[in-house]
């Protein structure tokens, strides 16, 4: 079984997030995507503090109707500073395989500021989505020294532990929390670009004002 974890604020959740994963599932033969939003992530500072109980409904809300993806509570019921290796660390022990940390290129390209960003790439595969606004960078400007573990693979790169960087290429849909945000503060509407069940639990609760 091929676990997929997509992390990230989800401030909030759009179906930009939806899409890729759902892409990046069918493309690489993923059979679960769990979403797990972060409690505090360590290198964002929030604009836009939404409590992470809330961040994690919407998730809920917007993943409830598709069986391959499930939303995980484990960083956010861990509370502190949510670093990935931890929940990689997780999804090993639980599902007892080694999982695919699917991220857009955005994020990629900041690995090496992660925490323990090396160890990393020995416990988990990586599917790099492609994302408006980033492009793919040789690997030695991403990973510097540890670049050179890697070798050239059916899908992209392959190191000695067999763990991968896998590249898709998704549809790009110039999304993102951000410009959600600033719709909101702007009062402008956000239909149809979270799903309308995300769109009437902001509007209810007045987020993002
Ligand atoms: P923000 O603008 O607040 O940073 P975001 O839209 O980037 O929000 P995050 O929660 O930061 O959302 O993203 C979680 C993960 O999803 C990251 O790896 C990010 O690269 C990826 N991602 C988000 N939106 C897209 C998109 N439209 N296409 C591809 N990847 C995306
Ligand atoms: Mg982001």
């Amino acid at each position: 079984m091929n676990i997929g974890i997509l992390g990230g604020t989800f401030n909030p959740i759009h179906i930009g997030h939806l899409r890729a994963a759902q892409e990046v599932a069918e493309d690489i033969g993923i059979d679960k995507v769990l979403f797990v939003p972060s409690f505090m992530p360590p290198h964002k500072e929030m604009e836009e503090p939404v409590e992470a109980g809330k961040r994690l409904e919407m998730v809920h809300m917007a993943i409830e109707s598709n069986p391959l993806f499930e939303a995980s509570s484990f960083e956010v019921d861990k509370m502190g500073i949510s670093y990935s290796i931890n929940t990689i660390e997780f999804v090993r022990k639980n599902y007892k395989t080694t999982p695919y940390f699917i991220l857009g290129m955005d994020a990629f390209n900041d690995i090496s500021t992660w925490f323990e960003f090396k160890r990393l790439f020995s416990l988990s595969h990586f599917a790099v989505m492609s994302r408006p606004g980033s492009s793919r960078l040789p690997l030695s400007e991403v990973l510097g020294d540890l670049a050179s573990s890697f070798r050239p693979g059916p899908r992209g790169y392959v190191n000695p532990e067999g763990c991968e960087i896998v590249y898709v290429e998704i549809s790009n849909l110039d999304i993102s929390s951000s410009i959600i945000r600033k719709l909101l503060k702007k009062r402008r509407s956000i239909k149809y670009l979270v799903p309308a069940s995300v769109e009437d639990y902001i509007e209810k609760e007045g987020l993002y004002r």
